[in-house]
This record gives C-alpha cells, structure tokens and sequence, in this order.
C-alpha cells in the first residue's frame, strides 16, 4: 500500500502565493460546489484530448529569440511514482509534474533551468497540458452540493471552460504600471525561478513573500519628478504602490485561472464557484 499523493491546490503556489493580499482563504474554501454550464473568458489554443503539442503565452527566449512551441506527454507509471515521492510540499510535486510531463520547449528538452525560466502562467498552462495528454479534456465532478440550493449536482468541466488569460504581445517582457503621485514602476512577469524564490520564504508573512515578488519583478521606478531608481527595495514603497503592482503582476500573468472558475448552476439559477485544483486535475493518481 502506498501513501495517496497529497496534491496542492494551485493557491498555494500559483497566483494567490504572488497576490497574498485579497482573501488567501477565498479560493481554497469555496470548492464545496458544482455545475452545469461552463462560462469562457478566454479561448486558450488546446487541441483535442491527447493532444500534446501548444503553444506557449511567452516560452523561452534564446539568443534574442522566443520559442514558445512545447510538447508533453501522458503520465505513465514510472512518472506517478516520481510524483508520489515528492511528497507533499506543493513546489516540488508543481515541479516533478513539469519535469516529467513536459518533452520539450522550443527545441530545449524540459530541463530544471527551463522550468525556472517559465512564466508561471506557462508553467500552469502545461500542467493543463499534461493533464490533457493523461486523462483526457474533461473533469468530472460527481454528488457536488450546490452552496446555494444543496442540490447534489454532476458536472462535466471541460478544460477549455476554465477561464484563460493571454498576453496581449507575447514578446513584451517589461510593462509600465502607473502608480498614485505619477510615479511610474517598471516591472516584469514572475517566473518559475521568482515563484521558488517566493516558496522558500518560510512561515505565513504574506508580506514578506510579496516584498520577494517586487524585489524580483520591479526593475526600476520612473518619479514624478523625473528621476529614477533602479531595483528599489520592496520595503522602501508605499503600500499603495505595493498592492498596485502585485495586483498588476496577477491580473497580467498569462494562462488558466483554474481558481477562478465558476458556473451557473440551472436549478437554482445561482452562480457557482469551483476553484479547480491539482487534486482535481489528477484524480486517479
Ligand atoms: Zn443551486
């Protein structure tokens, strides 16, 4: 008998690590829920199920270059088990999944180093990839009780139902954010590499882990009065500019917002939150 591989919620590494401001709890509580009717925000590039080529929102940049073609493949055996002996710390299975699920990006085969140079929009993007090429396109949901009404609900998640970001120049890799007084920051999007950067942080200081996040991704601020700072300490911005930036860093990053998924349930009538999560990505694993 071995142990069931404890699977993290995207929450505790994905969008919510960076933002750590508006409701860290939200998105973890709310997956009492279910669904009839998928809503679209976006139309991410996925192919029919076992399909495992796509097509990355950013990718790897090479000699001036990006290459944002990628190929995965489906899960075997051997790969669950690299998975199950990750444990439970929710970077390290992220990352055992990408390491193994993933062949190829660009014409690189998946590496540590390629990992880390992934957005994290990217990097979520083939973990919808991986599973895709696993289980196929759809996620079932079975005796899901409707918060609203209580009605036990099945449903049938397609992939491309969960609501999907792009960017909107794939090859845009530095972004003005206007800040109160007509202060300007200069920031780029946090990769693989800031995201473990985050994640090694240990404790719950949510501050902190967001001053990681803007030590790393503001690269200069442009002031009022002309002139500028280059890599500001997180700690020297107002708190304001703080919540701008990292509310700006999760609104852009690219990619499936597996939290943010919600349908409206027909019975009631009512809209439902079903934040999607690895454990329901990879069940059966
Ligand atoms: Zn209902």
């Amino acid at each position: 008998m071995t142990e069931p591989v404890v699977l993290p919620d995207f929450s505790s590494f994905g969008e919510q690590a960076i933002k750590g401001l508006d409701n860290p709890e939200e998105a973890t509580a709310a997956t009492q829920a279910l669904l009839k009717e998928a809503q679209n925000s976006g139309e991410p590039e996925i192919g029919a199920p076992g399909e495992t080529f796509l097509t990355l929102e950013r990718g790897i940049c090479r000699e001036g270059a990006w290459y944002r073609e990628a190929e995965v493949k489906e899960l075997n055996g051997a790969d669950e088990e690299a998975i199950a002996a990750a444990g439970t710390d929710s970077y390290k299975v992220f990352e055992t999944l990408l390491l193994r699920g993933v062949v190829t990006v660009g014409n690189e085969p998946m590496s540590r180093k390629v990992a880390a140079e992934l957005l994290i929009g990217d990097r979520e993007y083939l973990v919808m990839a991986i599973r895709r090429a696993t289980f196929g396109d759809d996620i079932e949901f079975e005796q899901l009780p409707c918060p609203h009404c209580e009605e036990l609900v099945d449903l049938t998640v397609p992939l491309g139902a969960i609501p999907f970001t792009r960017l909107e120049n794939p090859e845009q890799t530095e972004f003005e954010v206007p800040l109160r007084g007509g202060d300007t920051a200069v920031v780029r999007l946090p990769t693989g590499e800031d995201q473990a950067a985050v994640l090694a942080i240990k404790g719950d200081n949510l501050a902190k882990k967001d001053s990681e996040i803007l030590g790393r991704c503001i690269l200069r601020i442009h002031r009022a009065d002309g002139s500028e700072s280059t890599r500001p300490p997180a700690t020297s911005l107002g708190m304001s500019a703080r919540k701008t930036v990292l509310q700006f860093l999760t609104d852009t990053q690219p990619g499936p917002r597996y939290t943010d998924f919600t349908f409206t349930h027909e019975t009631c009538g009512k809209e439902v939150e079903l934040p999607i999560n690895l454990a329901s990505l990879f069940r059966g694993m």
